[in-house]
């Protein structure tokens, strides 16, 4: 008997295009789209800014460009970005804002994803965890309006910087794929308006958001005056963001997109692949959201205080161990890939390639050693 394959919770950026989604983007009419012609990415770019409720779009290569080009366009050199200490685009961008952007970054820590960050892995085991805010309703990563506000400076001044633009993540994929509460989004909105400074969402995983909860895309995205959304996690689609934002942002960065070398020719072939997600995998988020609680329950039954439960909103569920590092080889030795945020986390991530059996397999593996571990 060959043994089976290994099931890969890392991410879900691992999904592979399947043959409907190939005979799309074999299909796709294409154009040169520097030159704005290429029907399937103009149609990408319309639908996406329609169910955002933005008035236009552009698609991008990776999010991370998306993020970089928006917050380029919003920030002059030497100003500053305000956001939380464990976003995608202060942790996990490579210090891009700052090396091609000359923007500054200034931190707000949330609950629970700051402690990740620090190795102190979120969970009711631990006294500033997020089981210890309960008091308040925060779930990691969740921020508070007026916090954010609190650190706003708009008008530099030749002592201070000014703060040009404020990142919300949403959902936030540190403190493991929660969703931000959309009240307080509002209340950011409102109070940024009046500031005069305005907010770029990282909705890298907005969709996931959407299907945990009652609001739609767009009740999130209008919370922001420019969002960039990814096909590539757990839509499924092989590469490709999309930004949006008014019309006159968009052009401008539409032209940062070609100075930072994205400006991509016969791309249709891959916005088909984003139409196509979008049409026919949206749906199935709630499936993985599903067996990502699965995955969480077990966990908690096998180690208790684990996993805090009620922060596995989306696709995500980070187990706290003794020891990441050895969980990760253990794991990897018995066919589960799983990837180690902190010391003493392990994150599992949800997808649209793993079967149920898939997940029961990786669950039972999950469940023995960290009985072992104890
Ligand atoms: C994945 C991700 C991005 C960047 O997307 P890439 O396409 O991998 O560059 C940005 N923000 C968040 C929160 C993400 O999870």
């Amino acid at each position: 008997m060959s043994p089976s394959p290994t099931v890969d919770l890392r991410s879900d950026t691992v999904t592979k295009p399947g043959e409907a989604m190939l005979a799309a983007m074999a299909a796709a009419p294409v154009g040169d789209d520097v030159y704005g012609e290429d029907p399937t990415v103009e149609q990408l770019q319309d639908v996406v800014a329609d169910l955002l409720g933005h008035e236009a779009g552009l698609f991008t290569p990776t999010g991370s460009m998306a993020n970089l080009i928006a917050v380029r366009c919003h920030v002059p050199p030497g100003q500053e970005l305000l956001c939380d200490a464990s976003a995608h685009i202060v942790r996990a961008e490579l210090g891009a804002h700052a090396t091609l952007g000359g923007v500054t970054t200034r931190t707000w820590a949330s609950s629970g994803a700051a402690a990740a960050a620090t190795g102190e892995s979120p969970g009711p085991g631990n006294q500033s965890g997020p089981g210890q805010q309960s008091g308040s309703g925060q779930l990691p990563g969740q921020l508070r309006a007026d916090d954010v506000m609190a650190m706003v400076s708009p008008h530099s001044s030749p002592y201070l910087v000014g703060t040009a633009c404020i990142a919300t993540e949403n959902t936030h994929n540190f403190a493991g794929g929660t969703v931000q509460d959309l009240h307080e989004l509002q209340r950011l909105a409102d109070l940024a308006d009046r500031a005069g400074v305005p907010i770029h969402m990282d909705g890298a995983r907005l969709w996931n958001a959407t299907a945990a909860s009652d609001a739609t895309l767009a009740d999130f995205a209008r919370t922001a005056t420019s969002v960039q959304v990814c096909l590539s996690k757990g839509l499924g689609a092989p590469v490709g963001s999309v930004l949006v934002g008014p019309a006159d942002f968009i052009e401008q960065a539409r032209a940062w997109r070609k100075r930072f070398g994205g400006g991509m020719r016969q791309v249709g072939v891959l916005a088909a692949a984003g139409l196509y997600a979008i049409e026919h995998h949206q749906e199935d988020l709630a499936t993985d959201h599903a067996r990502a609680k699965l995955l969480a329950e077990r966990c908690l039954d096998a180690a208790p205080g684990s996993v805090f439960c009620e922060s596995v909103q989306t696709n995500m569920v980070m187990v706290r161990v003794p020891d990441a590092d050895v969980m990760v080889s253990r794991c990897a030795q018995a066919g589960v890939a799983v990837w180690a945020p902190d010391k003493h986390t392990i994150r599992l991530v949800t997808h649209r390639d793993l079967t149920g059996e898939c997940v029961e397999r990786a669950a039972d593996v999950l469940c023995t050693l960290l009985a072992d571990m104890r």
